[in-house]
């Protein structure tokens, strides 16, 4: 279904503040599309630069979210440091006392980062892609991948057989299970992620606000309500929804970071399966299998890639080689130990 998985829950955020070149060339070249794609299909995607904020809570926040500002900008890409005066000027919401639980020492800020309209990005796709020829086939499931010893012959569906030659793998928190039907095991968890959103209220927030250590965030969505989320359930499993202690969570560290959250009632929650890789960075790359390629292990940070997730996974498809965009993203990278560790792990590792 258009919008049915990940592209529909996410809570949007785009950035391109990535530690290392691979994922700050991935990255920052998807941002760059974001910056015209409303035009490009004609299709109003909501793209908004209102810019992402990551704050510092202990001295190994400062130093490592220093490190990566410093990295951004060797790599081209707008990242800045904010003392704690700054950040309250830049967002007067936060608490930036010094005696609460996790006080606020300062953060990062990428201008040009934001949010966009995750079902405006689904159908504006979709609308562009149908423009162009493409037959869009709703509600049918893949059930199984018929080969000839190592090449591809087609698929089994709900709909029927469909022959083809090549298969393009894009399916998050589920890779694994269609992988497997071509008999390739993936080096992939599948975890449920969960957010939420609160009541709508009137705008006091024109920015994205992020806490790696902490691990929750929060922005206001265009109608107002407030959007939260946080780290994984920390167990496997297929089932869309997610537990209480999670949500806890990213609502106890929210309103340490936002005092006036407390009095907000809950919308909303709901959760999606990522596709959890072992260094939090993605894979599109082809496989052993003559015509199988993958696009998967985007974790929690695959909907700002869109652009360039579909854009480097169509030259690889069709040139039967990566790009050089995402040369470095092979499925072999956990054999030789070429990893791109981007998995953003909090130094309090032992809370939540
Ligand atoms: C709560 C939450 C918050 C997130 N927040 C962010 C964020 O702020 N920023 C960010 O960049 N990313 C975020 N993400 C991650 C992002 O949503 C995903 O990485 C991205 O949407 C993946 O896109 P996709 O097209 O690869 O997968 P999806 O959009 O999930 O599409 C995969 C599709 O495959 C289909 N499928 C699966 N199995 C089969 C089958 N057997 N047959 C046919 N179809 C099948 C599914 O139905 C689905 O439609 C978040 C995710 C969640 C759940």
């Amino acid at each position: 279904m258009i919008g049915g998985g990940n592209t529909g829950r996410n809570t949007t955020i785009i950035r391109s503040n990535y530690l290392w070149d691979a994922s700050a060339g991935l990255y920052d070249h998807a941002l760059k599309i974001w910056e015209g794609l409303s035009q490009e299909l004609n299709y109003n995607v909501r793209f908004s630069q209102r810019g992402v904020m990551n704050l510092a809570h202990d001295l190994q926040d400062i130093r490592d979210l220093k490190r990566r500002t410093h990295a951004n900008r060797l790599n081209g890409i707008d990242a800045v440091w904010l003392s704690t005066k700054e950040v309250k000027e830049f967002c007067p919401v936060i608490n930036t006392s010094t005696d609460i639980r996790y006080p606020v020492l300062g953060g990062t800020l990428q201008g040009r980062a934001g949010t966009a309209r995750h079902d405006a990005v689904a159908w504006g796709y979709a609308r562009g892609a149908d423009k162009m020829g493409v037959d869009i086939v709703q509600n049918c499931e893949v059930k199984g991948i018929k080969r000839n010893g190592d090449s591809v012959e087609g698929l089994e569906t709900t709909k029927g057989f469909i022959k083809t030659k090549k298969i393009g793998v894009v399916a998050a928190g589920h890779s694994s299970v269609i992988a497997n039907m071509a008999d390739i095991r993936l080096p992939l968890e599948s975890k449920p992620l969960q957010a939420l959103v609160s009541e709508p209220i009137k705008p006091i927030m024109d920015t994205v606000v992020m806490s790696n250590a902490v691990h929750a965030y929060v922005s206001q969505s265009d109608k107002g309500e407030m959007v939260m989320g946080g780290d994984l359930d920390g167990y496997n499993s297929y089932a869309q929804r997610g537990n209480l202690p999670a949500l806890q969570h990213v609502l106890s560290e929210g309103v340490a970071m936002f005092l006036n959250l407390s009095r907000l009632k809950m919308l909303r929650t709901w959760g999606g399966i990522m596709d959890m890789s072992m260094d939090g960075s993605p894979i599109i790359d082809k496989t052993h299998i003559d015509g199988v390629y993958l696009n998967c292990g985007w974790c929690y940070g695959g909907f700002k890639a869109t652009p360039v997730s579909g854009w480097t996974f169509a030259y690889t498809i069709a040139q039967d080689q990566a790009h050089e965009l995402n040369s470095k993203y092979k499925l072999n990278r956990f054999n030789t130990g070429h990893l791109i560790d981007e998995k953003g792990v909090g130094t309090k590792t032992w809370i939540g």
